[in-house]
């Protein structure tokens, strides 16, 4: 089975679903963006669970988009799940997309982000999962290769989740969505 794809425009952090996914930095500890609403909207129980999580995971030679080493952190198209606290959720999904550089970027870690959420949210038992435009922020995807990316990784991956919906903050990015799902 596949997800049904539904397109809403508006701020993520006010969706009602199984799981919200937050365009996380490998950190884990909060930054600007959909990561920044997520920790506002959601409060300091997100925050608490996400330190907790990052003090299990291996030290890493991985840094931030500014270049300074992190120590812990959650490698770049890996997915893991929090608490939503106070979102109209169960289960915040935190996945850190790639950074698009003027040389480019990995299209295979941002599909990966598509698909590592899915296979978290499966082991949640999520059936509807609101996702943003992942790394088309601070991250500088091309929003119309990233809509292409979304789409075709959610249409590609088997997963119990009934509904993918994703919550395009702006026209720009909502346009780039609708043409894709043509
Ligand atoms: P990244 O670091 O992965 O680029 P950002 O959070 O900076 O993540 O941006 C990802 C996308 O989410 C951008 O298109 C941005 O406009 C959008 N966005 C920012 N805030 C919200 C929000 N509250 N709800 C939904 N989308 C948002």
């Amino acid at each position: 089975m596949t997800a049904t794809i539904t397109l809403v425009q508006g701020d993520i952090t006010r969706q009602s679903a199984d799981a919200i996914v937050n365009a996380a930095n490998s950190s884990l500890l909060g930054g600007g963006g959909v990561d920044g609403a997520i920790h506002r909207r959601g409060g300091p129980e997100i925050l608490a669970e996400c330190r907790a999580l990052r003090a299990s995971l291996p030290h890493s030679r991985l840094r931030s988009s500014g270049g300074t080493p992190i120590g812990r952190g959650l490698p770049t198209g890996q997915a893991v799940a929090t608490t939503a606290g106070r979102l109209d959720a169960r289960w915040v999904i935190h996945t850190v997309g790639p950074v698009h550089q003027a040389s480019g970027g990995d299209p295979a870690l941002l599909a990966s982000c598509y698909r590592e959420a899915l296979r978290v949210a499966d082991e949640l038992g999520a059936r509807t999962v609101a996702f943003p435009a992942i790394s088309t922020g601070v991250y500088r995807w091309p929003m119309d290769d990233a809509a292409r990316i979304a789409v075709e990784t959610v249409r590609d991956t088997p997963t119990a989740v009934e509904e993918v919906r994703f919550v395009l903050f702006d026209d720009r990015a909502y346009e780039a969505f609708v043409r894709q799902l043509g």
